[in-house]
C-alpha cells in the first residue's frame, strides 16, 4: 500500500476493523503515512484463511501437518501459533526455496516450528572422577538452572558447574531448560539442596 499524497510505502496501521457484507469480507484500515503524516482510510478484501504446510519438531522427531492462517497476515520467526499439537514457535519460513525471517503468509511454502507445549529434554552429567553418570531429564521449558545450584539427583547431592546452552557455555548467570543442551555437575558433601531432579529423569545412560 502507498500514501496517496507522497507515494511512500512506509505506512503505519492506526486501526483496522472487519466488515462483513452479504458477498464479501472486507477489512477497513485507518492508515498514517510515516513520511508526510497524511492520515487516510483504505479498504481491502480480507482473504479467507487457508491451509499452510507446517513442520513441527518435538524433541527428536518432527511431524508434518497443516495450519489454517490468513494469507494477508505477516508471519515472522519467533511468532507463536496454535497448531494441531498445541502451541508452536516459528523457527524458519520457506519462501520459493529460501529460508527467510518474515514473509506475507500467502507467499509461504513451508513453515518450520518447534513445539513449546512439551517439556525440554536436557542432558545432565555427574562427574565421578573419571566416570560420568549421564541422565536425560524432561523439564518445564522455563525451569531455571544456575551454575552453583545444589541439586539432588537419585542418591547424590551435586553442584552445577557449567551449563551448555545452544549458543554458549555458562559458568555464571542462569539458563532456562528450553535452551539448555547439557548441565555438568560434581558431587558435593552437602545435606541440603536447592531442588531435586530425580522425578524428572527420563533415562539414565
Ligand atoms: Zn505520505
Amino acid at each position: 500500500m502507498q500514501c496517496p499524497i507522497c507515494g511512500s510505502d512506509d505506512i503505519e496501521i492506526l486501526n483496522s476493523k472487519q466488515k462483513k457484507s452479504k458477498k464479501k469480507l472486507t477489512e477497513e484500515y485507518l492508515l498514517k503515512c510515516q513520511d508526510c503524516s497524511h492520515v487516510f482510510k483504505d479498504v481491502f478484501s480480507a482473504k479467507k484463511p487457508k491451509n499452510y504446510r507446517i513442520i513441527i519438531s518435538q524433541q527428536d522427531k518432527s511431524q508434518k501437518t497443516n495450519i489454517e492462517l490468513s494469507p494477508s497476515d505477516e508471519l515472522k520467526v519467533g511468532d507463536v501459533l496454535l497448531s494441531d499439537v498445541g502451541q508452536v514457535e516459528v523457527t524458519s519460513i520457506e519462501v520459493n526455496g529460501n529460508r527467510v525471517n518474515k514473509s506475507l503468509i500467502e507467499d509461504i511454502d513451508t513453515i518450520w516450528a518447534t513445539s513449546i507445549e512439551i517439556p525440554a529434554r536436557i542432558g545432565f552429567s555427574v562427574d565421578l572422577h573419571g566416570e560420568v553418570d549421564s541422565y536425560k531429564l524432561d523439564l518445564e521449558r522455563d525451569f531455571e538452572i544456575a551454575p552453583g545450584d545444589i541439586v539432588k539427583i537419585e542418591n547424590r547431592i551435586v553442584k552445577v558447574h557449567v551449563i551448555k546452552t545452544n549458543e554458549r557455555k555458562l559458568t555464571s548467570g542462569f539458563a532456562k531448560a528450553g535452551v539448555i543442551k547439557r548441565v555438568y555437575s560434581k558431587p558435593v558433601k552437602f545435606n541440603n539442596y536447592d531442588y531435586d531432579l530425580t522425578k524428572d529423569i527420563f533415562k539414565k545412560t
